[in-house]
């Protein structure tokens, strides 16, 4: 039996579809003024679940919101899936993709791609929308920043350390791990913008009325001995 994930608002424009899979990946609605962004496009289980492309436009069209991007954290399978990006590009076709400039290989098969490398501030709805490359857990991390909320993906916090570390392939060194904490730590005062709540893209990890610069400065302590 096909089950229907329920949506549950975590905050002001920000709505968890619903989690895929065995390891729960959630695919995410941000919205304001009618406009809205797509976060994540993880693969499911057809056997069980409703796909993430048909949840999002249901939700959507009962909201009357237009999707005017679609977006994702890194390139890992359980976060990026070609089928779901295709189908939701399907769903959304006036939709604009904008990715992270390590995307490109896996995501060449898409339209209207918009790749950036460093940062890239969007507008949804007249509300600021930033995408933060910023590459700890992989090299394509990226923070999805909105509202005062920060979605960082599958980054570890409070620890320096990261799931791949051990893997020569996957894992991102630490000098690019601490350059990257360290943006992350000057966010708030470069673009004077308040923080105060994040949230893993699994949602397994939420966090509210945060410090999120000192969280990052935190999260430069290497807790791994
Ligand atoms: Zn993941």
């Amino acid at each position: 039996m096909i089950k229907r994930t329920r949506v549950s608002q975590w905050s002001d424009g920000v709505l968890l579809m619903g989690r895929f899979e065995w390891f729960g990946t959630g695919c995410w609605l941000l919205h304001h003024n009618g406009e809205g962004a797509i976060v994540e496009l993880p693969p499911f289980n057809p056997t069980h679940q409703e796909s993430p492309a048909n949840k999002a436009y249901n939700v959507c069209k009962k909201r009357k919101i237009k999707v005017k991007y679609i977006l994702c954290t890194h390139t890992h399978i359980d976060h990026f899936n070609p089928q779901v990006a295709r189908e939701m590009q399907n769903a959304f076709p006036d939709a604009e993709i904008h990715l992270q400039r390590g995307f490109q290989e896996i995501a060449g098969f898409l339209n209207n791609v918009y790749y950036f490398d460093h940062d890239s501030k969007l507008n949804l709805g007249g509300e600021s929308l930033f995408l933060v490359h910023a590459p700890k857990h992989s090299w394509t991390d990226t923070h999805i920043i909105f509202k005062g909320v920060a979605i960082t993906g599958d980054w570890e916090l409070n620890t320096l350390r990261a799931a791949h570390d051990d893997k020569p392939k996957y894992r991102v060194p630490q000098d690019a791990k601490l350059a990257a904490i360290d943006k992350m730590s000057r966010f708030e005062h470069d673009f004077n913008y308040r923080i105060h709540k994040v949230y893993s893209v699994h949602a397994n990890d939420r966090r509210e009325g945060i410090d999120f610069t000192a969280l990052m400065h935190d999260t430069k302590v290497d807790r791994s001995f």
